[in-house]
């Protein structure tokens, strides 16, 4: 018998008196987390609410998204986590998917959830930051009692993110207590020292998504440290926070590690308290990982993953010899094999990382698939979508990532970039993501991101769109020149685009579907 709260349960016995969040001056201690959590899950009860059932919570960064997350898991209940931008039509898919019956949301979001509360099972609103009408408030919500953990099977599914509907309606990824615990459990052991009960972990990265809820909900509050949410990205106010409280561990997109050292002042910042700075989402560029080092003390160790494993299949800890442009080797107790279309393994190189413009990449690569308990049970209610997304072999339920990568004889992975991000232009394929890397080392460069655009001739034109580090005088030209002198010609971008900044999602990644002009990802 399982549930993740046992987890927290253990650290509230060990470290009762520590600081679990930290909100705007005001702390909230492990036993006050244990107390309220309890107090949410008496809620649930007091409502009907079963193990199995679903609650959604549709807020920022703020300490009631922990305590609903907590005090639903220790109730039994599933956790639909949801995107606090999104607005009816989506969250009206979500919640209609998922059958959630309470929805737990900022009081300026609840008309929203009314909005659409007619076609969904949704019978309670829950306010949080005061009352609106249709909602209960968060404290008026909570009841008394401080009941016993409902224990779940390890293969009963804890939490029901959704992934981002770039290529279709958004899915309903069942993770289960099993998945969520067995990879914190991995991911904890490649950081260095662990995750420790005095660290000060500061949360910029949104809780609703798998990479900001698995290194707070499952990394931090199983080891008893402090979390430091902040309900949005903004650099200022995350460096002095990390200045002021001596933040310990950070964790950040690679769109956040260039916003830092994109700032006038950067080389003011005081990073000196971190101790560990993670990375992922998407693949950092090579050039501002070395900034960021060369600017401040920590070393920042990439990790990659999906919201469908849990998230971390590959991460390139200074553990197992950290090898940079590398997402490092896989995690303990996961697999993962570089497969060609007939789910062959493709070899590794000697070592990596190669230069793309120098080798075929079509004989180094393939699809990244992993397999271990950290890969989701399936998308819930989709057997078209789990059949495409699962092959077993080997004994094994190998689940494809859509990534194009290759490996090397020492066990390192590398990520080359999405598959449906691939450009075809004239017969040739060309990666965005090496042209990234090269545009993110000119001096004139602060953004930078590829894509193909329909093209008459060659069917796909590789463009890029371009934001100007501030006072540069940079001309398409002279970026034309400089990939031309390079990178192989065809990958060149015969079009360029000053913009003033890119299309990001919450969790930063591009938006290439947007820079395309198409409906798609
Ligand atoms: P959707 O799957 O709906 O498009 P999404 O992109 O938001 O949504 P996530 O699960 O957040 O889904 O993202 C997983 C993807 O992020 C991976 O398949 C990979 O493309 C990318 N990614 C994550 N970490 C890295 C990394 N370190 N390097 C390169 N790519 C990464």
């Amino acid at each position: 018998m399982a549930n993740l709260v046992n987890n927290v349960a253990s650290t509230v016995r060990e470290f009762g008196s520590n600081a679990a969040i930290w909100y705007d001056g005001t702390e909230i201690s492990y036993e006050e987390l244990w107390a309220q959590t309890g107090a949410f899950a008496a809620g649930l009860r007091e409502r009907g609410i079963d193990a199995g059932d679903r609650v959604a919570i549709y807020l920022p960064n703020v300490p009631q998204f922990v305590l609903a997350f907590h005090g639903t898991l220790r109730a039994g209940g599933v956790v639909v986590p949801m995107n606090p931008q999104y607005r009816s039509r989506e969250i009206s898919h979500l919640l209609g998917d998922s059958e959630a019956t309470v929805v737990v949301t900022l009081a300026d979001l609840v008309p929203v959830v009314e909005q659409v509360r007619e076609e969904t099972a949704v019978e309670h609103v829950v306010s949080v930051g005061g009352d609106a009408e249709g909602a209960t408030p968060f404290e008026e919500f909570l009841a008394p009692g401080d009941p016993d953990v409902v224990e779940r099977e390890p293969d009963d599914v804890a939490v029901q993110p959704y992934t981002s509907g770039t290529t279709g309606q958004p899915k309903g990824v069942q993770l289960t207590h099993e998945n969520l615990s067995s990879n914190a459990k991995s991911a904890a052991e490649l950081i260095p020292e662990g995750c420790r009960p005095d660290d000060k972990q500061i949360g910029v990265l949104p809780l609703f998504h798998i990479y900001g809820m698995t290194v707070v909900m499952n990394v931090a509050l199983f080891n008893g440290a402090a979390y430091y949410p902040r309900p949005e990205w903004d650099v200022e106010d995350a460096v002095s926070l990390v200045e002021a409280e001596e933040i310990t561990i950070f964790h950040g997109v690679p769109a956040m590690y260039n916003d830092i050292i994109n700032q006038p002042d950067a080389e003011s910042f005081d990073f000196s308290s971190v101790r560990m700075c993670g990375v992922g989402g998407s693949g950092i560029p090579a050039e501002v990982l070395r900034t960021f080092e060369e600017l401040y003390e920590p070393k920042v160790y990439e990790g990659y993953g999906l919201t469908e494993t849990s998230p971390v299949t590959h991460f390139n800890s200074p553990l197992s010899g950290r090898r940079v442009g590398s997402i490092g080797k896989t995690v303990p107790g996961v697999d993962s094999r570089v497969v060609d279309g007939s789910f062959e393994a493709v070899p590794p190189v000697e070592e990596g990382p190669v230069d793309e413009d120098e080798v075929d990449l079509d004989e180094i690569t393939g699809e990244i698939v992993v397999a271990g308990p950290n890969v989701m049970t399936g998308y819930d209610g989709l057997p078209g979508a789990n059949a495409e997304a699962f092959t077993e072999a080997d004994g094994k339920r190998w689940f494809h990532t859509g990534d194009v990568g290759y490996h090397d004889e020492d066990g390192f992975f590398y990520v080359v970039d999405r598959e449906k991000h691939m450009i075809v232009t004239g017969g040739y394929n060309v990666y965005p993501r090496e042209v990234e890397e090269l545009l993110f080392e000119h001096p004139g460069v602060a953004d930078a991101a590829v894509a193909g655009i329909p093209d008459d001739r060659r069917g796909e034109t590789v463009k890029a769109f371009i934001v100007p580090t501030p006072d540069a005088e940079v001309t398409e030209d002279e970026i034309q020149e400089y990939c031309l002198e390079r990178l192989a010609a065809y990958k060149h971008p015969r079009e360029v685009e000053f913009v003033d900044e890119l299309p990001r999602t919450t969790t930063g990644k591009v938006q290439k579907f947007k820079l395309a002009g198409e409906g798609d990802d």
